[in-house]
């Protein structure tokens, strides 16, 4: 399903605000780093019960004990697929869903997608495939491709220019991206640095 676009613009200015008020500043996203400055437990589906806690979700899901929010995960599942299930988890905890629907998983989804690999993030790094963005933003390969479809979308609705919002993301990472395309000079090959 698709959203409204001003719930997309709503969404996305909420994922900058989030980056400025919690100092997230830094590519990858360090995901556990952002939950544990939420407030929120972030724990690895206990061994003794995977069982149990499969059946529930095979990646991940969210809830609240004594109010308190908190994510168990499949910690058996890849780095970069951890990393989005988190951040999903994390979108429905920030929106206040409370129940599962269609509409909520879409928003989570989204919020995971745009966060994890903000298009002007992947602008200043000058990536030209999906496959530098595995190791720029510590993704699966699956939800590199998604981003690098989102990021040509965007690409030819703004032609590249920011708004005022994306104008911020950009600045609060301005350090990490130089230090980034410091150390990988040529985005493309970032691929050929991992396993
Ligand atoms: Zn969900």
């Amino acid at each position: 399903m698709t959203l409204w676009n001003v719930r997309y613009e709503e969404i996305k200015k909420l994922a900058v605000d989030i980056c400025e008020k919690y100092d997230v500043r830094s590519v990858p996203i360090n995901v556990f780093e952002l939950a544990l400055k939420l407030g929120i437990k972030v724990i690895p589906y206990p061994a003794k019960k995977h069982d149990i806690f499969i059946k529930e979700s095979d990646d991940g899901f969210f809830m609240y004990v004594d109010e308190e929010p908190r994510i168990y995960y499949n910690p058996e599942k890849m780095y970069g697929r951890i990393n989005y299930t988190i951040l999903h988890e994390v979108g429905h905890i920030l929106l206040g869903h409370i129940q599962e629907s269609n509409l909520a998983e879409t928003e989570a989804n989204f919020f995971a997608k745009y966060l994890l690999a903000p298009p002007p993030l992947i602008q200043e790094l000058q990536l030209i495939s999906a496959e530098g963005i595995i190791n720029a933003f510590g993704m699966s390969y699956e939800a590199s491709c998604n981003a690098w479809n989102y990021y040509t979308k965007w690409l030819r609705k703004t032609k590249g220019i920011y708004n005022p919002y994306e104008q911020k993301m950009v600045k609060l990472f301005r350090s990490s991206l130089d230090e980034y395309s410091r150390k990988y000079p040529l985005g493309l090959m970032c691929w050929q640095t991992i396993e």
